[in-house]
């Protein structure tokens, strides 16, 4: 068999595998120029996925009125941040977008219009993150909004007209944080590994108890959930991209968790992967 026709046949085989599902804990911009263990984490999980044709991002930083997602040729890198060392503002993640893909995943969604965006690009719940998946920005990547005026079972089924996508080669991502009380944050135990306050840590085992069990009412219906509930999703904006991910689960489908650790009292890193091996 020839190179080119035996590059021909995996290109087949990759395209016809079902992408896995990542929900990334993408925590503080500074996880982008940092070396932790965190960015391992991330690290060996691209490493250990199939090599995908595309990326599409929901990220927690692009809220807006409707569903729009960013159909732009070269999506900027946008650095929605204050009060950060010059190194992080000098970042640049310059994979290509998918106006293909964009037009696409207009068509494929039916629950609502979605519109097609050209004056976003990647903000950095999506770059920082995808930025360790896949250093050398040669796969294209694409933006989902989260509409800010819709309930979270509707994010939920909306997501899941998204399944399609995984046929595609598209490696979909959620990236928020599960626990994300940035007003409780204690700063002084920023570096005391997994701290957690007992309200983060009881919402955080909760999650992960639900996640792991395929109870995804719970999640969705999280305002019901009681006090530890309230004080981990003060807003709902980084816990969303996380129901985005577990819709589209398919059943008896694998989901493994990485990253699973607390930061400052408040915030949780855990991640999630649906799917693959
Ligand atoms: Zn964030």
């Amino acid at each position: 068999m020839k190179l080119k026709e035996l590059s021909a046949l995996t290109a087949r085989v990759t395209a016809s595998e079902k992408m896995p599902v990542l929900f990334l804990g993408h925590g503080s911009p500074m996880n982008a120029i940092e070396e932790n263990e965190f960015v391992a984490g991330f690290r060996k999980t691209g490493k250990e996925l199939p090599r995908p044709n595309a990326i599409l991002v929901v990220s927690a930083h692009w809220e807006t009125r409707g569903t729009f997602v960013t159909a732009m040729q070269n999506p900027k890198t946008i650095h929605d941040f204050g009060g950060f060392p010059k190194a992080l503002f000098e970042v640049q993640y310059p994979a290509p977008g998918s106006p293909e893909l964009a037009q696409e995943t207009k068509n494929t969604i039916k629950k609502t219009e979605v519109g097609l965006d050209h004056s976003w690009g990647l903000d950095h719940g999506a770059w920082s993150v995808v930025k360790h998946l896949y250093p050398n920005a040669d796969i294209p990547v694409i933006q989902m909004s989260i509409d800010h005026y819709q309930t979270p079972k509707y994010h939920y089924e909306l997501a899941k007209e998204l399944a399609a996508l995984r046929e595609k080669g598209v490696l979909i991502i959620g990236s928020g944080n599960m626990v994300h009380n940035l007003r409780m944050v204690a700063w002084d135990k920023l570096n005391t590994p997994d701290f957690a306050f007992d309200w983060a840590l009881e919402a955080s085992d909760k999650m992960k108890q639900a996640i792991l069990n395929g109870d995804h009412n719970q999640l969705i219906n999280f305002s019901a959930q009681g006090s530890a509930f309230q004080l981990a999703i003060p807003t709902p904006e980084h816990f969303l991209p996380l129901l985005y991910a577990l819709a589209l689960k398919a059943e008896n489908e694998p989901v493994s968790l990485f990253n699973d650790k607390a930061l400052g009292g408040s915030l949780t890193m855990t991640s999630v992967k649906i799917g693959g091996a």
